[in-house]
């Protein structure tokens, strides 16, 4: 036991003001309070802590704390739409309207043609139209909501058939059976998780079914002694019962991803093509824009939903629907490219060679040894799960520090840096680092010593 190394909370706040850590007040002492009690019961526990440790602890804490804590990072893992990361970044032009949007007054509900109270939702209707060739659309706050408030408004204790192989769980706890079950809808589950059939739909189809639900199976793939049901027999069975057929869609793709060299994915246009009467996907998946759902589907169902009161709860702030907009709009423009996720999967392996070889040629560091490496990166973000792509990056390795030690050095830069551990090296890999950013490696990578 030795609490007398344990400093006074005064002791302390004056220690980081003579540290010139500029965190404020109030949260340099609940930092320090909370530090305290982790070495009180640290010391209960019999372990030795001193008060140089206390102090340097609380420092690190602090430092984090010194800017926003949600923070710009370089993405450097070779993986696109990284959901740790923030999915998919706004191109630089569409995020200087949301900007615009942000700080002034906007017509989010004010409708300019007539004069009177407008709805936020109508706004980009239209583009969604155009862009998709559904019937209507509306946006909510993300993909699981869109299900959500979808099974909700249409299929409230009806029975929604889904089969087993579809059953599945895309990562933070959103698990479709669960989903499904909460909003009220009746899980009915069809086939094996191999194989499943027509007639398998065909006979669990009851009057209490509402509808059929196909689930993009995004983030895993199956092989071997499988099959499925084609999309136009789904979509034909339904119309002769008179039920349903929803699709969620998960990743947003609007354009043929096989230009990109990956596995074909599904499109929303092809999903409304074969006959679903709703769909809905993720706005910041492969679509690029920030985090929202959007459904698309017949009016009369769209309508329905519109008027459900969760409709409020999980509505869309003006941000999102402008990142939203201007995200589509370049769809429209055919300017896919200038949408940073199509840009880094543009990205040839020469470009990727030629930024690697810059931050090699220009790194001021002895103690570094650089390497430039072939590797594999993913469009991630439960997309293409089969799809790797060729990239490079820089293998990196120092005299002295391990490569948890470089990690943590990246990790720890104001802009932190996010690479990962290959072999007996730090690897950063090129293709989702943009052209601005390799300076910021550059001057981290000679700043590590
Ligand atoms: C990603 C995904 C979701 C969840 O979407 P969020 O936008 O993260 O809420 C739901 N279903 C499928 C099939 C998905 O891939």
């Amino acid at each position: 036991m030795d609490f007398h190394q344990i400093p006074s909370i005064s002791y302390i706040l004056k220690e980081i003001k003579r540290n010139d850590i500029n965190v404020p007040h109030d949260l340099c002492v609940l930092i320090s309070q909370r530090e305290v009690e982790i070495a009180r019961e640290a010391i209960r526990s019999g372990k030795n802590i001193t008060k140089d440790k206390i102090i340097e602890n609380i420092k690190i804490k602090l430092n984090f704390l010194n800017k926003s804590v949600l923070k710009r990072v370089i993405n450097a893992t070779g993986i696109i739409i990284h959901t740790n990361l923030g999915r998919s970044p706004l191109n630089d032009s569409v995020a200087k309207e949301v900007a615009e949007i942000a700080t002034n007054y906007s017509n989010l509900e004010y409708d300019l043609f007539n004069n009177k109270r407008g709805r936020r939702d109508l706004l980009i209707r239209d583009i969604l139209i155009a862009l998709t060739g559904s019937e209507d659309a509306t946006v909510v706050n993300n993909n699981a909501a869109a299900v959500y408030i979808t099974l909700n408004t249409l299929l409230n204790k009806k029975e929604v058939l889904i089969s087993r192989s579809e059953l599945i769980e895309i990562g933070g706890s959103f698990r479709i059976p669960d989903v499904i079950t909460s909003s009220g809808a009746i899980l009915k589950e069809v086939g094996t998780t191999n194989k499943t059939h027509l007639r398998d739909y065909e006979n669990n189809i009851s009057e209490l079914t509402g509808a059929i639900m196909k689930v993009h199976q995004s983030n895993f793939y199956q092989e071997g002694f499988v099959q499925s049901v084609k999309m136009e027999e789904l979509s034909n069975l339904a119309r002769k019962k008179n039920i349903l057929f929803f699709e969620d869609l998960g990743s947003g793709c609007l354009i043929d991803l096989r230009k990109y060299g990956l596995n074909y994915e599904p499109t929303v246009q092809e999903s409304i093509q074969k006959g679903t009467d709703i769909v809905s996907f993720s706005g910041d998946k492969l679509l690029g824009a920030g985090q929202c759902g959007i459904i698309l589907g017949k009016s009369k169902l769209i309508e329905r939903i519109r008027k459900n009161p969760l409709m409020r709860v999980l509505r869309v702030d003006k941000m999102t629907l402008c990142a939203l907009e201007g995200t589509l709009r370049l769809y429209l423009d055919k300017r896919y490219e200038e949408i940073p996720v199509y840009r880094m999967l543009a990205k040839t392996i020469d470009e990727m060679i030629q930024d690697a070889k810059y931050i090699i040629s220009n790194v001021k560091n002895k103690n570094l040894t650089l390497e430039i490496f072939e590797s594999e990166g993913r469009l991630g973000g439960g997309s293409t799960p089969r799809s790797f792509f060729k990239t490079i990056g820089i293998g990196i390795k120092h005299k002295i520090l391990s490569t948890k030690d470089i990690e943590t050095f990246l990790t720890r830069r104001s802009i932190p840096i996010i690479g990962r551990v290959l072999d007996d090296f730090y690897f950063l890999d090129m293709k989702t680092v943009y052209s601005k950013e390799l300076d910021f490696i550059l001057q981290a990578l000679s700043e590590m010593s």
